[in-house]
């Protein structure tokens, strides 16, 4: 039986007093002060840092984390600096692309932009340390009903999680929120065993109402992010990071000031694995 993310944290640590700490903290009612203390948990947790490892002497175990995304570049752009932390620090990343972009390029059919998103996809995935995979739905089509929970739940379950990050459902593009609501369905099939996170994409036009519960420092990968985002030449890289309607490298500043680090991503947490897992 597999235990949560946060379980497995305090095993390997020891750092039970911050588990318990944290874990008393309703994410939604945080004051600002309770608000740090929890960003301080969350870092050191997602980091690992070298000197909670040298404390109790544990070598951390190989965590599986898989990231669904609705097309190929949101997960990059969504949690990419985390995701290159996590393979970086020779953990297990999948990522699982709901669609293969068939309708985001301007001139071409859908299987000529599929081709060549794929193509970035895998790309991006290599430079992050991630292994790609293609779920099959059509962009624009984005679909939940009972084969696709089926399926979807499959491709998860296969992967064997520990983490799992997904949209933010709510989203203005449908695909992301069927990415979402899919994954949210294999989390209950799998009575919530795996640790469960929402993460943010052009907020304020995709992601929307979102109230983040923990952020990660991705100040040493956030180049790394940014080369792995930057394989999507059809989609205007430079537009992601820099423009009126998408502004990732904002959002990375933004969040960094949150957490009081240089650049961050941030999520929101599932939060019944980590008080009942
Ligand atoms: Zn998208």
């Amino acid at each position: 039986m597999s235990r949560s993310y946060l379980q497995k944290f305090k095993l390997l640590t020891g750092h039970v007093q911050n588990f318990l700490r944290i874990s008393t903290f309703p994410p939604m009612a945080t004051t600002r002060r309770k608000f740090i203390g929890h960003t301080a948990f969350s870092l050191s947790a997602w980091g690992l840092s070298p000197a909670a490892k040298a404390m109790d002497g544990n070598v951390p175990q190989r965590l599986r984390a898989v990231c669904v995304g609705g097309h190929p570049d949101d997960p990059e752009t969504g949690c990419g600096g985390t995701l290159a932390r996590l393979a970086n620090e020779g953990h297990s990343v999948t990522i699982i692309y709901l669609t293969s972009g068939e309708a985001g390029i301007v001139g071409k059919n859908a299987a000529e932009a599929a081709e060549i998103r794929m193509a970035e996809a895998r790309a991006a995935a290599k430079i992050i340390g991630a292994k790609p995979v293609f779920a099959g739905q059509i962009d624009g089509a984005g679909m939940v009903n009972n084969e696709w929970v089926d399926k979807l739940h499959e491709l998860i379950s296969r992967e064997k999680p520990d983490i799992v990050f997904t949209h933010w459902p709510v989203d203005s593009h449908k695909d992301h929120q069927c990415a979402s609501l899919l994954t949210i369905q294999s989390w209950i099939r799998h009575s919530r065993k795996f640790d469960l996170y929402f993460f943010e994409v052009c907020t304020g036009n995709q992601s929307m109402i979102f109230r983040p519960t923990d952020h990660v420092d991705i100040t040493t990968t956030r180049e790394q992010k940014k080369n792995a985002v930057f394989c999507h030449q059809s989609q205007d890289p430079q537009g992601i990071y820099a423009s009126g309607s998408c502004n990732h490298a904002l959002m990375e500043n933004f969040r960094g000031l949150e957490a009081d680090v240089p650049a961050a991503e941030a999520f929101i947490r599932a939060g019944q694995t980590l008080h009942f897992g």
